[in-house]
C-alpha cells in the first residue's frame, strides 16, 4: 500500500510505501546491493545511515550462490541479515550486456552465465518464481529493453512485449505478501510511452517503474517524459525511476513526480575517491588533500566527517586500504540521505524549485551543516 501525504504545486510528493518488512518513506534513495551487499559496508552501518530499503539483483543471486542456498537460510532477508525492505530487480538490464546476452524471443531472454558460461533462459514466469523464492518485498517484472536510439518499430515491439510479459509476470505470482512493480518502456516517444503506461495500468500493479531512460537522452527530454508519465500513472501508486545517477538529476525527477530511486553512483564514486558535498564533487585522492585537516565536508555529521580528516582518508585511499573506501561510502550515502531529507522539507514548505536552484549553485554550501 502507498499513501501520499503531501503534494506540492510542481507535482513532487511525499509518501509512505508499506511493505511486508516495514515502511519506506518517499522520496527514497536506495543503495544498490547487487550481490546482497552494499559494497564495503556492514548492514549495521547501512541501517545506521537510516535507509529503509535497498535493491538487490534476483538474476545475479540466482546465478550465485543459487536459490537453494538462499532458501535454506530462510530467504534473502535472513541470508543477508537485513530485516528492512528489499527490492529485487529482475536483471533484465544486466542481461543486455554483451558478456551475458544471447537473444530475446517471445518466450524470454537467453543468456550465458558470466561465471561458468552455462546457458539460461529467463522467462517472465521464471523471473517471478526466482523472486518469490528469494522472498523480496518488492519484485520487478521482466521487461523488454531496447537500446537508446532504437527506431519506432523496435520501440513499439518492445512496448507490446513488455506489456505481454508484465501480464505473464502478474499471473505467475504465487505470493500475496510481495509487491509487484511493472516497468514502462517506449524510449523518448511520447505516444509509445503513454501506450506503455496505459496498458500496464490497465493490468494493475502495486507500483510503476520508468524503464529505458537515463541511457543517453538529453536531460530536458527525460524531464518531459517523467512529467508525462506521472500524469498517466495512478496517484496512489509509487513511481520508481530505476538506476538514475546524480543528486541534481534525482531532484529533477522528484520535481517531475517520481518517488523512489536507486543508483550505484554514490557508492561506486566513493570507491573511486569521489565525495559528494554541497560545495561540489571532491576527488580526495588528489595531492592537495595530503595535509588537509578538514573533514570531507565541513558541517557534515556522518561518522567519517565527525571522526576523520581529508588527510587521513586521502592517506588510506593512497595506501589502498579498504577502510578508506568504506569511509568515503559512508559519507556519500549520508549525503544522499541528507539530500532526500532536505528535498522532503522543501516539498513540505513548497519551495522545491528554489531549493533545486540553490543546491546546484554557489550557495549550495549553506546546506552543508544542515541535518
Ligand atoms: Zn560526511
Amino acid at each position: 500500500m502507498f499513501e501520499v501525504t503531501h503534494v506540492d504545486p510542481s507535482g513532487a510528493r511525499i509518501g509512505r510505501l508499506h511493505t511486508a518488512s516495514g515502511v519506506v518513506e518517499t522520496p527514497a534513495f536506495m543503495p544498490v546491493a547487487t550481490n546482497g551487499s552494499v559494497k564495503t559496508l556492514s548492514f549495521e552501518t547501512v541501517a545506521g545511515l537510516g535507509f529503509d530499503a535497498l535493491i538487490s539483483n534476483a538474476f545475479v543471486l540466482y546465478l550465485r550462490p543459487g536459490l537453494e542456498v538462499i532458501e535454506a537460510a530462510g530467504g534473502l532477508h535472513m541470508f543477508m541479515g537485513w530485516d528492512r525492505t528489499v527490492f529485487t530487480d529482475s536483471g533484465g538490464f544486466q542481461m543486455l550486456s554483451p558478456e551475458f546476452y544471447e537473444k530475446t524471443s517471445e518466450k524470454g531472454v537467453s543468456f550465458r552465465s558470466p561465471l561458468d558460461r552455462s546457458r539460461h533462459l529467463l522467462t517472465p514466469e521464471s523471473c517471478i518464481d526466482i523472486q518469490n523464492r528469494l522472498g523480496s518485498d518488492v519484485m520487478m517484472v521482466l521487461d523488454d529493453l531496447v537500446p537508446f536510439g532504437s527506431s519506432g518499430d523496435a520501440l513499439l515491439a518492445s512496448v507490446e512485449r513488455t506489456t505481454r510479459w508484465a501480464r505473464r509476470c502478474k499471473e505467475a505470482n504465487r505470493s500475496d505478501g510481495q509487491l509487484l512493480f511493472a516497468i514502462t518502456q517506449g524510449g523518448t516517444d511520447p505516444v509509445l510511452r503513454r501506450r506503455s503506461a496505459d496498458a500496464l495500468v490497465e493490468i494493475g500493479f502495486d507500483g510503476y517503474a520508468i524503464g529505458g531512460l537515463s541511457i543517453g537522452e538529453p536531460k530536458e527530454v527525460m524531464s518531459r517524459i517523467l512529467r508525462e508519465q506521472a500524469e498517466i500513472l495512478p496517484k496512489n501508486r509509487p513511481r520508481y525511476l530505476m538506476g538514475l545517477g546524480s543528486p541534481t538529476e534525482i531532484i529533477d525527477a522528484i520535481t517531475s513526480g517520481m518517488d523512489i530511486f536507486d543508483s550505484t553512483f554514490p557508492t561506486r564514486n566513493a570507491r573511486h575517491n569521489g565525495a559528494y558535498t554541497f560545495q561540489g564533487y571532491l576527488n580526495i585522492y588528489r595531492g592537495g588533500f595530503k595535509d588537509d585537516t578538514a573533514p570531507i565536508e565541513d558541517g557534515c555529521k556522518c561518522y567519517s566527517c565527525k571522526n576523520h580528516s581529508r588527510a587521513y582518508i586521502h592517506h588510506l585511499l593512497r595506501s589502498r586500504e579498504q577502510t578508506g573506501k568504506s569511509l568515503m561510502t559512508i559519507h556519500n550515502l549520508y549525503f544522499m540521505q541528507r539530500l532526500m531529507a532536505l528535498t522532503k522539507e522543501a516539498i513540505r514548505e513548497e519551495r522545491l524549485s528554489e531549493f533545486k536552484e540553490e543546491v546546484s549553485g554557489p550557495v549550495a554550501s549553506k546546506y552543508a551543516g544542515r541535518l
